[in-house]
């Protein structure tokens, strides 16, 4: 059986403990991952401690340049990894080519490291007084990942931490580890020293070591709701920065103007692609208007089954299977859910089996009607290729739903009516919201982050968000005096005026 270690200085070992990976597209074990504790982290630790001090003083073009190279080898294995991912993940390959590529956009935003560090100056801010800022890293950081984006979210976290002059420990998550291993390769190959970019295996014990690790300065999250308040509470009471992402519930709103054809184009791939496993998919729409909605359903049903649900190898494959047995367990179980809670089961996607592999964790598409705001499966995320269609009276019921939903992730609009769409956006209670766009994840430059339950903290991943919640800002006021009494009172707060 193969075995997936620890990618830390010093190699890996040490762990008695170790956890199945499963080939979501055959059912059973592929691999076994080692699940360390905190003795393992400490050796990790140790390296990033020694190894830190002199990556942060080195400048930053040259950290600049261990990006520019390291972007250059993830292209060069770009099908390699994308296979690695697929094969753990149950992703299909265009789509898990497309989760690296989404990591590497956050790379080459790093890769302007020397200018985005550039501080504040003011000279003269009193008589012969000049301040000035500048930006320092925390030290050692740690990147705790979901399975869902094995490549895309370690990047977000890891690129901008370790350019800026930290250390970076991520631990992923234990059900694809293999990519994040490969990354931890790639940054040495690139050029990056040992010690500065390492991967821990674990579960609990390894995250509850990293939130209690005293030489940890910072906590990057991506997760479960629950798991992602848990985190960010245990890691604020030991000192720790910390930003947790949680879980979504994104809802799409159609305009009773919008372009149905594109709707249900946007929404087949929303809702379905990746078997419904992104934090960012649309797993509601909301009809404006029974016309609407009844339009709509009209041609969603075909698009749905029309989708063809195979291996993740296979090319012509729209998606492919869940995670796990475990997950595809629990997504059959939300369907029954919301049968028993009334909503109407227009494609009912369980049983689903694909000859050849009828162990495989698939789960067919799903569809239903008439779910309302009080049902269990509404108000919670079911991470799944499961669509529920609410349908709303009016503008102002719809804009509603998301906002007072417990998440606020991601939302769409589509509509070609500008007001309503600026409307929409200025109004609704959620982090990152599209227009005509089902997938709103903000480009790399840009920062991504939800709200309520979606995001723990105050600062969002990548762009310049992710340089501020990576280091720490020191502002310097300096006075050079020319040697001439200033007559100033030492026990007056000192003013500039
Ligand atoms: P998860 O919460 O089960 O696991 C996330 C991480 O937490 C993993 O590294 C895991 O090992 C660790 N973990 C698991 N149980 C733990 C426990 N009891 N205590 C401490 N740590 C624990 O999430 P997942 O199933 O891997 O990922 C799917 C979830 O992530 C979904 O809810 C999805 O919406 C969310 N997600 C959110 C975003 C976002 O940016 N908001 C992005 C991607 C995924």
């Amino acid at each position: 059986m193969r075995q997936i270690d620890h990618h830390i200085v010093g190699g890996a070992g040490g762990s008695s403990r170790f956890a199945d990976v499963l080939d979501p597209n055959n059912g059973g074990v592929q691999a076994q991952v080692a699940l360390g504790d905190r003795a393992v982290l400490d050796r990790a630790v140790a390296a990033a401690k020694a190894a830190q001090p002199a990556w942060a003083t080195t400048n930053p073009q040259r950290r600049a340049r261990v990006m520019f190279d390291f972007k250059r080898l993830v292209e060069a294995n770009m099908n390699e990894l994308a296979q690695i991912l697929s094969a753990e993940h149950g992703k299909v390959i265009a789509d898990a080519k497309g989760d690296i590529q989404r990591g590497l956009d956050v790379v080459e935003f790093a890769c302007a490291a020397p200018h985005i560090l550039k501080g504040e100056y003011t000279v003269g801010a009193g008589p012969g007084i000049d301040v000035y800022s500048m930006r320092q890293p925390i030290g050692i950081g740690a990147g705790i990942t979901p399975f869902n984006f094995p490549a895309m979210i370690p990047l977000w976290m890891g690129a901008i931490a370790t350019v800026v002059g930290n250390a970076f420990i991520l631990k992923p998550s234990e059900r694809d580890p293999s990519v994040p291993v490969r990354l931890a390769e790639l940054f040495l190959e690139a050029g990056m020293p040992e010690g500065i970019f390492q991967t821990v295996h674990g579960d609990k014990e390894m995250v509850d070591a990293i939130l209690d690790h005293p030489d940890i300065g910072a906590v990057s999250f991506v997760g479960s709701s629950d798991i992602a308040h848990y985190v960010y509470n245990r890691g604020v009471a030991n000192g720790k920065r910390v930003q947790a992402m949680g879980g979504a519930k994104n809802h799409g709103i159609v305009m009773p103007d919008a372009d149905l054809d594109q709707v249900v184009n946007d929404l087949t791939g929303a809702a379905f692609g990746s078997a419904g496993e992104r934090c960012m998919a649309l797993p509601v729409v909301v009809p404006v208007g029974e016309d609407t909605a009844n339009r709509l359903r009209e041609k969603l049903v075909p698009a749905i089954e029309a989708l063809r649900v195979g291996v993740s190898t296979d090319d012509e494959a729209h998606y492919g299977p869940v995670v796990t047995q475990a997950h595809k367990d629990k997504v059959e179980g939300w369907i029954a859910k919301c049968a028993e809670e009334g909503a109407e089961l227009v494609i009912d996607g369980r049983g689903f089996t694909l000859q050849g592999h009828e162990k495989g964790f698939f789960v067919g598409p799903t569809l239903f009607d008439h779910v309302t705001p009080d049902m269990e499966s509404y108000k919670e995320e079911i991470f799944g290729p499961v669509l529920q269609i609410v349908r709303a009276p009016d503008f102002e019921s719809a804009l509603e739903l998301p906002s007072k939903h417990q998440y606020g992730n991601g939302v769409a609009i589509f509509t070609r009516n500008g007001h309503a769409a600026r409307e929409f956006a200025a109004r609704v209670n959620v982090g990152m919201v599209g227009i005509n766009v089902p997938i709103p994840v903000p480009v790399a430059y840009h920062t991504f982050g939800g709200w309520k339950r979606s995001a723990f903290g105050d600062t969002n991943q990548h762009g310049m968000e992710g340089v501020k919640f990576w280091t720490k800002v020191k502002t310097i006021t300096a006075r050079w005096p020319d040697g001439s009494p200033d007559g100033g009172n030492a026990f007056v707060i000192p003013t500039m005026g």
